[in-house]
């Protein structure tokens, strides 16, 4: 196995592990993520290591081909100040809608949500 396809393993397992960390911080606080929300995909301010999208990179070798990864790097170099390449819109305003990537995506996609808290009087803050 290749220096990166390591890298790549490691870091899933990092990210699965993360994973149930804040599903149970959700789940104790109460902060579900709504169903078919798309709301956080949407910002501009998002941004990933090139580390943490090696999973992403090789899942889309392997599940779609040197061709689909050639037109992603197309719109990127096209498009830089767009939302994520990712990101399919279900609605027009694009709040519903679902990642493309989910089971590969960066790190700071699996924490969307913790910048949220309950406040004294248990609100949403
Ligand atoms: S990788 Fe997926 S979860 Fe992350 S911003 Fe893009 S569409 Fe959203």
């Amino acid at each position: 196995m290749n220096l990166n396809k390591e890298i790549s393993k490691h870091i899933e397992s990092i990210f699965e592990e993360s994973a149930k960390t804040f599903s149970s911080y959700q789940l104790t606080k109460e902060l579900p993520c709504l169903s078919g929300c798309g709301a956080c995909c949407l910002s501009q301010e998002i941004s990933a290591s090139t580390s943490e999208m090696l999973p992403s990179a090789f899942r889309l070798l392997n599940d779609e081909g040197i061709e689909r990864v050639e037109e992603l790097l197309d719109e990127l170099e096209g498009t830089p100040s767009k939302t994520c390449v990712f990101y399919h819109r279900n609605s027009e305003d694009g709040t519903k809608g679902y990642c493309m990537n989910y089971s590969t995506r960066p790190a700071v996609c699996r924490s969307f949500g913790v910048a949220a808290y309950r406040d004294k009087n248990g609100g949403k803050t």
